[in-house]
């Protein structure tokens, strides 16, 4: 199937800053460096290779920012996936590392939405929360770590009370408010790093889905109508890659859901949100929430579902909602719409090669936004041969699950009870 598919029915796709057309490849073409996939890993990986006056070629199935980078929460959230596992490899100095590495994709978000002065409505505040008191312990934790490494932004620990007041619900036994973690409009911010990518040489072409990889010498990327014969092929298509099977095999697709209500009175954003922070829980299968710009009430959180009918994901989310804020009651929830996470049974993020000069980045499970700009920087590392980061990652062996390919639905159903069951301790 070599169909290319719209943007998903997303709140984000209706407040799109600028469509994207770019042109399908056609023709044989070659390029220092190809990337297969257009959500952040992707473009992220060919804005900075881009920066470093690299030839670069990004080849995207649909359009830039359709996969889980165009519909995720938007949730700016510090760390890493797996980073008991990755101190666990490393050894001594992990802490300090990984300290750097859980921050690093902030940084490169703030730094392009300056630079290249991208409209995404970034904001900074965020707030996890507790449900359980070993959520409590684990947040002071967090505070110490913070206080320790000398955060320099601003962060408090939140009572019940002090929570009720600040997100208006009974939900939750305590916070952490941290001003570092903040909250964004994803699609836009893809799209506006696909607009600076170009402006620094990068070429993009989109649906234009790769069939093939001739691993034979210089690598070829191949579509219907074109092909990039590369130094190097850098594959991002996390997971929604269709293309290396193997890859798909080493992480659970897990589905995530989202709805987006219609805008909300000040009255109500006063009593829910005022501080305009984004809220997660600490579950695998977690539940977060935000405002838009616009004020629209965006929550997400897991469906018993694997499709992409609106009103079934309104209806098994919407419950699930009012338990929050059942002062929501009676609003319109004009948009729902889901997408596939990428998520590693040990939860590290995956980077590695297919061959000396094809790597790959993906499975950052919810940590997407932040990771994804990270990944890209160090991909566009790798190319230049420096290896210090990425072989932090590909040091560590991914578990591959037999048969991943042969049962798609299933196995994303099989994900769901897995982390299903970590949260029921
Ligand atoms: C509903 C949802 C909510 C989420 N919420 C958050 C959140 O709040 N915060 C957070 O940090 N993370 C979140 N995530 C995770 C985050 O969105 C992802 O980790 C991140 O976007 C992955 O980016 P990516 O570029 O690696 O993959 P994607 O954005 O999925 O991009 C992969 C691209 O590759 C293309 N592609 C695949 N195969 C081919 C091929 N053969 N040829 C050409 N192109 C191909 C696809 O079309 C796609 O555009 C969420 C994810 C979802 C689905």
């Amino acid at each position: 199937m070599t169909k290319a598919l719209p943007h998903t029915g997303s709140y984000y796709a209706a407040s799109i800053s600028e469509s994207t057309s770019y042109a399908p490849l056609t023709g044989a073409h070659t390029a220092d460096v190809c990337v297969i996939g257009a959500g952040f890993t992707g473009i992220s990986t060919a804005l900075t290779l881009a920066e470093r006056g690299y030839d670069v070629r990004v080849v995207e199935a649909n359009q830039v920012g359709w996969g889980a980078s165009g519909r995720n929460g938007g949730q700016m959230i510090g760390g890493i996936s797996g980073e008991q596992g990755i101190a666990k490899s490393l050894g001594a100095n992990s802490e300090s590392i990984i300290w750097e590495l859980r921050w690093a994709g902030h940084e490169i978000i703030r730094e392009r939405v300056e630079t290249y002065d991208i409209q995404c409505d970034l904001k900074s505040g965020y707030l996890d929360v507790a449900i359980k008191p070993r959520h409590l312990r684990a947040l002071e934790a967090d505070a110490e770590a913070l206080e320790k490494h000398n955060f320099p932004f601003e962060y408090k620990l939140l009572s019940k009370q002090e929570t009720r007041d600040t997100i208006g619900t009974e939900a939750y036994i305590g916070a952490l408010l941290n001003t570092g973690n903040g909250h964004l409009h994803p699609l836009n911010l893809c799209i506006g790093e696909a607009r600076a990518a170009v402006s620094r040489g990068a070429t993009i072409y989109e649906q234009s889905m790769v069939l093939n990889i001739e691993k034979n010498g210089k690598p070829k990327v191949v579509t219907t109508q074109g092909s990039i014969s590369a130094d190097f092929v850098v594959l991002a298509g996390n997971a929604y890659h269709l293309l290396e099977r193997k890859l798909r095999g080493i992480m659970f697709p897990v589905n995530s859901f989202i709805i987006a209500s219609e805008p909300l009175s000040e009255a109500v954003v006063n009593e829910i949100n005022p501080q305009d922070l984004a809220v997660c829980d600490p579950n695998y299968v977690l539940e977060y929430f935000r405002l838009s710009a616009d004020k629209r009430f965006l929550f997400g959180g897991r469906c018993n579902y694997s499709g992409s009918d609106p009103e079934v994901i309104r209806r098994q989310l919407m419950p699930r909602m009012l338990r929050i804020y059942p002062q929501l009651a009676g609003k319109k929830f004009e948009f729902a719409w889901g997408g596939t996470i990428g998520v590693p049974i040990n939860r590290v993020p995956q980077m590695g090669r297919i061959a000396d000069n094809i790597f790959y980045s993906q499975g950052y499970s919810g940590h997407g936004v932040n990771v994804t700009h990270l990944a890209g920087q160090i991909m566009a590392d790798t190319v230049a041969g420096t290896l210090d980061r990425f072989d932090i990652f590909a040091n560590i062996e991914p578990f591959t699950i037999p048969g991943q390919h042969l049962f798609g639905k299933q196995m994303v159903a099989l994900g769901m009870l897995y982390y299903k069951l970590q949260d029921q301790w």
